[in-house]
């Protein structure tokens, strides 16, 4: 049995976890994002540190899935959005390798979400599959035989920034207007709703709550940024040919109805031979993110056995 560490940073929570090679999470911590790049990773350590304290078997590796641009071959943050401030730039493996003592491998979250999602033993015969999370922000990640593709400039996958109808209200967190994330993220959708209602921003799990208590407005806001994702992606699908889809992220684990609108959309909106392709939520859910950098984490062990 070998034990490795799996941590999922996120804009608002940092998720570690201890998953053993059943792909069983055996232990789990869940704590906010503190600011700064210095002040994360001393947060990560010290979740890894006191996950090995209470590990009946050493911890082997740790796999972090961190956001923004990562090349992952160096270990470090090339370029983050305004959500992540002194993000960029940031040393994640060296850093962490240096104050836990354990190889360390990072890669952009999405990806390695994505390596989660793709653990799905429906997805068995499925070599390329797309991703797509919708939380904060909108990404996606491309699979290719369980590894992920990352491209000449690392962003192979970044769906978030594609141009959609102008709905115009906010702009994308890369600064641009008309993008996907700008329409389908949860915080878009949540201000949508606002304007909708003209009443002021809520969570979106105020929206969605409102949506299962019948709430017309809430309904349409959520359902039409479903299939306007849904729409984009058929195109997108068209472009790329992928074997499958798969979604995660907060907004689909968090709002039941979402993922089958997305698939509905996309089947509809879809070239014909792409009219029945496989769109699933990943068996582990919300979890599917730290199986993920457990993954990746054992692509270390693997590495080092060869
Ligand atoms: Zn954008």
């Amino acid at each position: 049995m070998s034990t490795v560490a799996a941590v999922d940073i996120g804009g608002t929570k940092i998720a570690a976890a201890l998953v053993d090679d059943t792909g069983t999470i055996r232990e789990r911590i869940r704590v906010d994002t503190p600011s700064g790049a210095t002040a994360i990773l001393c947060v990560v350590a010290e979740l890894v540190t006191g996950l090995r304290e209470r590990s009946s078997e050493p911890v082997q590796t740790v796999g972090v899935g961190a956001p923004g641009v990562i090349d992952s071959t160096a270990g470090v943050v090339r370029s983050a959005t305004g959500t992540m401030p002194g993000w960029a730039g940031a040393p994640v493996r060296d850093e962490l390798t240096g104050r836990l003592g354990l190889p360390v491998a990072v890669a952009n979250d999405v990806r390695t979400a994505a390596l989660g999602a793709v653990m799905d033993p429906r997805l068995d015969d499925h070599p390329q599959v797309l991703h797509v999370s919708v939380g904060t922000g909108v990404g996606g990640a491309l699979i290719h035989d369980r590894r992920p593709m990352t491209g000449p400039h690392a962003v192979t996958g970044e769906i978030g920034h594609l141009l959609v109808p102008s709905f115009g209200a906010l702009a994308c967190g890369c600064g641009r207007r008309d993008h996907l994330e700008a329409v389908a993220a949860g915080p878009a959708i949540a201000a949508a709703y606002a304007r909708a209602t003209a009443q002021p921003v809520r969570p979106l799990t105020d929206v969605a709550a409102r949506m299962r208590a019948g709430d017309i407005d809430a309904q349409t806001t959520i359902r039409s940024a479903a299939q306007l994702l849904g729409r984009t992606l058929a195109g997108l699908i068209a472009a790329i040919d992928v074997d499958a889809v798969t979604l995660g992220g907060g907004v689909v684990h968090g709002i039941d109805e979402f993922a089958g609108v997305v698939r509905a959309a996309l089947h509809a909106e879809a070239l014909p031979p792409l009219r029945s392709l496989p769109v699933l939520v990943p068996p582990a859910g919300p979890d599917t993110p730290l199986l993920g950098a457990a993954q990746l984490a054992r692509t270390i062990t693997q590495g080092t056995r060869t």
